[in-house]
């Protein structure tokens, strides 16, 4: 085992020697708001997937340290093809974006030709590809209400198509049958065995939760809409319904606040691959560059930015 002293010393070295790296090669650091605590420590921007892409963007850097999953990395390359975007874990994947595939995606619009089809940003660069327009958890409802078509193939996340189809009646939601297995292990006994022992805590979820556990919640919404809605609230206790990487910025945004997890189950293995070793490896060795294919490229580029029309 580890001494706490060597750990806290070799987190210490490390993150200085990835500073130093990130400085000598002009490197700019992103992180996902699932992250591990000590990756958010050293990262110059943490948010959403949707954020840090836009983000990236806009910043002069021209290499990127993408500390999040390949879809994360991948939307970010896509909106900023003159970047080196580099994921330092090259395994570091999401279940649920592979539960939808460019082929099987072709098959459904045939079966529903009329069909518009909008994709959760949670999703590969070729199911991006062959969708229409992109969404966030944060803007699907507005996305969807914004297509013209009335039936809509809602891709991959079926947990969200179910709170998108519910806030938008005047539309007919065909739902893929995919899920965030991280998320979807949250039940509604947790949540309520949780608030038996917080009673003062307010529960606030993710809408990749299943339904039963988003009946339970006083605000639904993304990462970032999370963030906000703690330090709007009054309360001083919550019970937090998505990754508990996500309680470092809440606590370090409001430290007079207190943040409880609902099961032990909550972690996604992914986000956690990226550790400051593999961050530093990255950066001395330029690793893993992520490329897209061009004719990818192109058409799934257009989804993004329709999305980004849509909500501007
Ligand atoms: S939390 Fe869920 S959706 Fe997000 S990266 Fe992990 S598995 Fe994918």
């Amino acid at each position: 085992m580890i001494r706490p002293e060597f750990d806290a010393k070799y987190k210490e070295h490390l993150q200085r020697k990835i500073k130093e790296l990130k400085k000598s090669c002009g490197a700019l650091l992103v992180a996902h708001n699932y992250q591990r605590d000590e990756i958010q420590e050293i990262a110059d921007i943490v948010g959403d997937s949707y954020a840090l892409a836009r983000d990236v963007k806009l910043a002069p850097e021209k290499t990127i340290v993408f500390c999040g999953v390949k879809f994360m990395a991948e939307s970010a390359a896509m909106l900023s093809p003159e970047k080196t975007i580099l994921l330092p874990v090259e395994e570091a994947g999401c279940p649920l974006a592979d539960m939808a595939t460019a082929d099987k995606l072709r098959k459904k619009r045939e079966q529903y030709p009329e069909a518009a089809v909008v994709c959760y940003v949670n999703s590969t660069a070729a199911v991006k590809a062959e969708s229409d327009i992109c969404c966030t958890s944060s803007n699907a409802i507005q996305v969807v209400k914004s297509m013209k078509e009335d039936k809509i193939i809602f891709v991959p996340d079926k947990n969200l198509g179910r709170y998108v189809r519910e806030h938008v009646p005047e539309k007919e939601l065909i739902l893929w049958d995919g899920y965030c297995v991280v998320h979807m292990r949250l039940t509604r006994e947790e949540v309520i065995t949780t608030k038996q022992l917080y009673p003062g805590a307010e529960f606030i979820a993710h809408p990749e939760c299943r339904r039963e556990v988003l009946e339970e919640a006083t605000y639904v919404g993304s990462t970032a809409g999370m963030l906000k809605y703690v330090g709007e609230s009054p309360s001083e206790e919550f019970i937090v319904g998505t990754e508990p990487g996500i309680i470092y910025r809440m606590k370090r945004n409001n430290p007079e606040k207190k943040f409880y997890i609902p099961t032990d189950q909550f972690i996604c293995a992914n986000m956690k691959l990226t550790t400051l070793g593999w961050v530093a490896r990255s950066l001395e060795k330029q690793i893993y560059k992520i490329e897209v294919p061009e004719n990818v490229v192109k058409k799934a580029r257009r989804t993004l930015e329709r999305m980004i029309e849509v909500v501007k």
